[in-house]
C-alpha cells in the first residue's frame, strides 16, 4: 500500500483538493491506477444536512452518498465514480466506535482517541486503499495543520505511515505564501510555522506546495528548502491559475510526477505523459471563440462553491463547443423586485439549479416563466425542474395557486408532493430518494437526441416529485415528461416542444458531467444559448 497524504497550513481554502486531484490526474497519465479519499474532520456523519452558505454544495455520488464538494473534484479530474466510504468524517468515526462500545466489543477496556479512534480510522483507510486495488491512495486532510479536530486524523497518518513503511508514503504540504502589498516581497514564515506544527506532531513533509498569487521566487523555493528541511525540488509553486484544469500542467512543469514516483518507487506504464487530451479542453476552456451568458438563479449565490458542480457542468460543456460560459449569479428575489427584464434581459441562457426551503421560491418561479415567454433557452435541476412545473402549472394549465407542498402544505393544487416514502420519515440525515437511478427517455424527444440513448444512469436528491394525479393534464397541455423511472411513476424530465430549449429535470446531471463528457442537458442549454447569440 502506497499513500500521499495530503495536509494543509495556514489557512482553510488553498485548493489543498485542487492540487491533490491535479497530482492524481498526473500519475494517472503515467498508467498508475490512483484512489482518493477525503477526509473531514466535523462531527456530521456526512455533508447531507449541512447548508450550502456555509460548505459549498452538497456532492452526491452514485451510491448516493451526501459528501463534501472535494470529491466531486477528484470523480472529475480522475474520471471515476467513487462511493462513500471514500469521505470518512469524524461523525462516521465516532458512530462505529461507540457502536462498538456498546456492542461490548472492546471487551471491557476504557476506549480511547488513541488507539481506538486512530485504530479506526486507519482501519477505514487502508480498507479503502487495499478494496480500491490502485496503485497509491491519496489522502487528503481536510481542514488545517493545528485544528483540535484534525488531531486524531494526522495521528493515524503518522501510525500509518510508520506501519506501511515511510517508503511508501509521502506528505505533502500545501501552505500559504503571502506577498506584501507595498514591497511585493514573498514571504515564507507562516510556512515555516505551520511545517514546524506539522513536525511537533511527528509528520515531516515530503513535498511542500507553495500557494501564492504568483510563482515563487527561486530564492523563496530556497529558503524554505532551507527551513523546512525539504529539498529545493520539492519545493512546488502553485500560483493563481486561469483554470483549475491548468494546475495539473503547472505541477508538472516543475516535474512533480517524477519526483514522487521517484519517492515511492513506483513503477509507472509509461515513461511519457500523454496529457493532450486534457491540453485540448484546456485550450477550450482558456481561449474559447465565443463566449454565452448564462443566468444562474438561486439563492445560494454569494457562494459561488454552493453551485460548483453547474459551474465545472457548464465549463464542461461550453468547452465543446469551443465556447465560455460566462455565468450571471442572480438572486432569485432580484427578479421580484427589479422584474425579469431588468435581471435577465440580457441572458443568452437561464439556469435554475436545486434548492430547498420557501425562501427565493418565487423568483425562480417568474424566472422560468419569463425564459418560457421570452423563448430564452432554460435548464431546470430538481427545484428547478419542480418551479418550471409549478409556473406551467399556473400559468399556461390555469391551476391558480398551484404549488408544490414544499412551500404550501394546504396548496389546492399541489402539481409537486412529497413522495409517499417520504411521508413517515422522521430523521432528516440521508433519507432523500438519494444516488443513481435509471432513467427512461422517451424516443423522439428532445433529451433522446440528447442522450443519445433511451436510458440514462443519473443522480438524484429530493423528497418532492411530480404529483401522478397531474400527469395528463400537464402532457396535454405541452409540458412532456419525456424521461421516467423504470416503473414509470416518477417524472424525470420535463420539455416544452415550440421552445429554443426548455427542458428540466428531477434529477442532478451537473454531478456525472466530466471534462471531454459533458451533461446532456447542460449541454443542450449551452448549445441553445449560443445560437441565440448568433442569432441575436
Ligand atoms: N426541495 C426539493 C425536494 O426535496 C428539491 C431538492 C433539490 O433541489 N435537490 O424535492
Amino acid at each position: 500500500m502506497k499513500f500521499i497524504f495530503v495536509t494543509g497550513g495556514v489557512l482553510s481554502g488553498l485548493g489543498k483538493g485542487i492540487t491533490a486531484s491535479s497530482i492524481g490526474k498526473l500519475l494517472m497519465c503515467r498508467g498508475l491506477k490512483v484512489s482518493a479519499i477525503k477526509i473531514d474532520p466535523y462531527l456530521n456523519i456526512d455533508a447531507g444536512t449541512m447548508n450550502p452558505f456555509e460548505h459549498g454544495e452538497v456532492y452526491v455520488l452514485d451510491d448516493g452518498g451526501e459528501v463534501d464538494l472535494d470529491l466531486g473534484n477528484y470523480e472529475r479530474f480522475l474520471d471515476i465514480s467513487i462511493s462513500s466510504e471514500h469521505n470518512i468524517t469524524t461523525g462516521k468515526v465516532y458512530q462505529t466506535v461507540i457502536d462498538k462500545e456498546r456492542r461490548g466489543d472492546y471487551l471491557g477496556k476504557t476506549v480511547q482517541i488513541i488507539p481506538h479512534v486512530t485504530n479506526e480510522i486507519k482501519g477505514r483507510i487502508t480498507s479503502i486503499a487495499r478494496g480500491s486495488n490502485a496503485d497509491l491512495t491519496i489522502v487528503e486532510l481536510g481542514g488545517t495543520v493545528g485544528d483540535i479536530e484534525s488531531m486524531p486524523f494526522l495521528e493515524s497518518v503518522r501510525q500509518l505511515a510508520v506501519e506501511v513503511g515511510r517508503e511508501n508514503c509521502i506528505f505533502l504540504h500545501t501552505t500559504l505564501i503571502p506577498i506584501l502589498g507595498s514591497v511585493g516581497e514573498q514571504k515564507t514564515k507562516p510556512t515555516q510555522h505551520s511545517v514546524k506544527e506539522l513536525m511537533a506532531l511527528g509528520i515531516k513533509p515530503d513535498l511542500i506546495v507553495g500557494r501564492s498569487s504568483v510563482e515563487l521566487d527561486e530564492a523563496i523555493k530556497s529558503k524554505i528548502s532551507m527551513f523546512c528541511d525539504v529539498s529545493k525540488e520539492a519545493v512546488i509553486s502553485a500560483p493563481d491559475s486561469r483554470s483549475i484544469y491548468e494546475v495539473p500542467l503547472v505541477l508538472e512543469k516543475q516535474g512533480v510526477s517524477e519526483l514522487i514516483i521517484d519517492r515511492m518507487r513506483l513503477k509507472p506504464l509509461t515513461r511519457d505523459m500523454d496529457l493532450s487530451e486534457w491540453k485540448g479542453f484546456l485550450q477550450s476552456v482558456l481561449s474559447p471563440s465565443m463566449t454565452v451568458d448564462i443566468a444562474l438563479v438561486g439563492k445560494y449565490t454569494d457562494l459561488a462553491d454552493s453551485y460548483l458542480s453547474h459551474l465545472e457542468a457548464l465549463t464542461h460543456a461550453a468547452a465543446q463547443e469551443d465556447c465560455g460560459v460566462n455565468v450571471l449569479f442572480t438572486d432569485s428575489d432580484r427578479l421580484l423586485s427589479e422584474g425579469p427584464e431588468a435581471v435577465l434581459g440580457k441572458a443568452h441562457g437561464i439556469l435554475v439549479p436545486g434548492g430547498f426551503g420557501t425562501r427565493g421560491v418565487e423568483g425562480k418561479i417568474v424566472a422560468a416563466r419569463y425564459a418560457r415567454e421570452q423563448g430564452i433557452p432554460f435548464a431546470g435541476v430538481c427545484l428547478g425542474f419542480q418551479v418550471a412545473t409549478v409556473e406551467f402549472a399556473r400559468n399556461v394549465i390555469g391551476l391558480e395557486r398551484a404549488n408544490s407542498t414544499e412551500f404550501d402544505p394546504r396548496s389546492l393544487h399541489p402539481v409537486i408532493d412529497l413522495m409517499p416514502e417520504q411521508r413517515e420519515l422522521n430523521s432528516k440525515g440521508a433519507t432523500m430518494r438519494l444516488g443513481s437511478m435509471k432513467v427512461m427517455i422517451r424516443e423522439g424527444s428532445r433529451a433522446h437526441s440528447l442522450y443519445g440513448s433511451t436510458e440514462a444512469w443519473e443522480r438524484h436528491r429530493h423528497r418532492f416529485e411530480v404529483n401522478p394525479e397531474y400527469i395528463d393534464q400537464f402532457e396535454r397541455a405541452g409540458w412532456r415528461f419525456s424521461g421516467r423511472c423504470e416503473e414509470g411513476r416518477r417524472m424525470e424530465i420535463g420539455e416544452l416542444e415550440d421552445h429554443p430549449f426548455f427542458m428540466a429535470s428531477q434529477f442532478h446531471p451537473e454531478f456525472k458531467s466530466r471534462p471531454g463528457r459533458p451533461s446532456a442537458m447542460h449541454s443542450g442549454l449551452v448549445q441553445a444559448a449560443m445560437q441565440r447569440k448568433r442569432d441575436s
